[in-house]
């Protein structure tokens, strides 16, 4: 029996983890799911939005499912994130025959994006820049002007990359690469920075990844981030494996989960050290369709296949990956966002029969 805690966070993020864990429940899997209090809930009873019981509880389980955050449950995926470091975010983009892309030769899009999840400019350092000029008033940008020659006025962030997280990321990615390779996947990374801009830090990036990429015997691309969303729209079918810096995988995953139907479909999974990790949907809380039963649950359903895999049930996650995909090519209980008029529940009740027959 497998231990999963599930923590929906706000908004969809509610609806999608009930119907998610209702399919999971009802899948015959041998899965014990825990919803320990956390959110605006728990503020209430608690104090915090999480609770040390609720931590301990995720630290102890063999799978973490988060639903969405927002305003009040930030500081949940805050701790699971940054307090937990799960450095490696892996974001993968499939389109399924059935779902709502808006390209017109979306068949065979499948890869996967990781996202360095630790440094680059998150969690976010910003000072004055009073504060900078004192300290580093020479220090000069490639056109040679100094950060003195700004003034005081105004604000700095600073974007750290460490030789460390660099090769760890590259070598989670290569490690993926080759997985993917020995199922018939080019066996390829395409690294994205800004090294044209920044050549010593998005620099350190780009050369790590490459050597790593190198040594594991893979075929190595890189593109500015620019024009790796240009790609990413124009040849998706291309991809396998794309790394990204932190900001660039950000922004590029949401834009990658569109041209396979939408942010309702994206699944994440983050990983750091001594086997932690946790899964959840791309998208955040979305305010605006939060409450109506209709948020399409495919991105938390995707995130729990991830979460099975993990948790040692490899072939009950490829299991129901395929029984979205039948949803999907099916087409008769699929949410508003993707053409039809079935609620949250009904789909994941639909994703669940499928996987039962499967
Ligand atoms: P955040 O700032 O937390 O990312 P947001 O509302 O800006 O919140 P998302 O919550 O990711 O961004 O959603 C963006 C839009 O995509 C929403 O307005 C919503 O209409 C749509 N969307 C996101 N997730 C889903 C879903 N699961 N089902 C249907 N539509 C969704």
């Amino acid at each position: 029996m497998k231990t999963v805690v599930a923590l929906p966070g706000e908004g969809i993020g509610i609806e999608v983890i009930d119907a998610t864990c209702e399919l999971l429940a009802s899948s015959g899997l041998p899965l014990k799911i825990v919803t320990p209090p956390q959110g605006a809930a728990a503020t209430k009873s608690y104090g915090t939005p999480l609770p040390e019981e609720t931590k301990q509880a995720a630290r102890e389980a063999d799978g973490v499912l988060f639903g969405a955050a927002g305003p009040s449950s930030s500081a949940v995926v805050s701790w699971l994130r940054w307090e937990m470091r799960a450095w490696g975010g892996v974001r993968p983009i499939r389109f399924f025959p059935g779902m709502r892309s808006p390209l017109a030769n979306p068949e065979g899009i499948d890869y996967v994006l990781i996202r360095e999840n630790s440094e680059g400019i998150y969690p976010g350092r910003e000072g004055d820049m009073a504060d900078l000029v004192r300290l580093m008033p020479d220090l000069t940008d490639r056109s040679g002007r100094a950060v003195k020659d700004y003034g005081t006025e105004g604000r700095f962030a600073v974007k750290i990359v460490t030789p460390t997280a660099a090769e760890r990321i590259a070598r989670f990615a290569c490690a993926l690469a080759q997985k993917r390779r020995a199922r018939g996947k080019p066996g390829k990374v395409m690294c994205v920075t800004k090294s044209n801009v920044l050549p010593r830090s998005d620099g350190l990036f780009q050369e790590t990844a490459e050597r790593a990429a190198r040594e594991a015997g893979l075929a190595f691309e890189h593109f500015h981030v620019d024009d790796a969303a240009r790609r990413l729209v124009r040849f998706p079918t291309s991809m396998d494996v794309v790394l990204c810096m932190n900001l660039y995988g950000d922004v590029l995953s949401d834009l990658g989960a569109e041209t396979a139907g939408g942010l309702g479909l994206a699944p994440s999974g983050n990983f750091g050290d001594g086997g932690w990790a946790y899964f959840e949907s791309v998208h955040g809380s979305a305010p605006d369709i939060a409450g109506r039963g209709i948020a399409n649950p495919t991105a938390t359903i995707l995130s729990a296949a991830l979460m099975l895999n993990h948790v040692g049930l490899e072939s009950d996650g490829e299991r129901l990956e395929a029984a979205v995909g039948r949803v999907y090519r099916d087409g008769t209980t699929l949410t508003p966002d993707q053409g039809g008029t079935a609620t949250t529940r009904q789909m994941a009740q639909a994703v669940v029969a499928a996987f039962r027959t499967g």
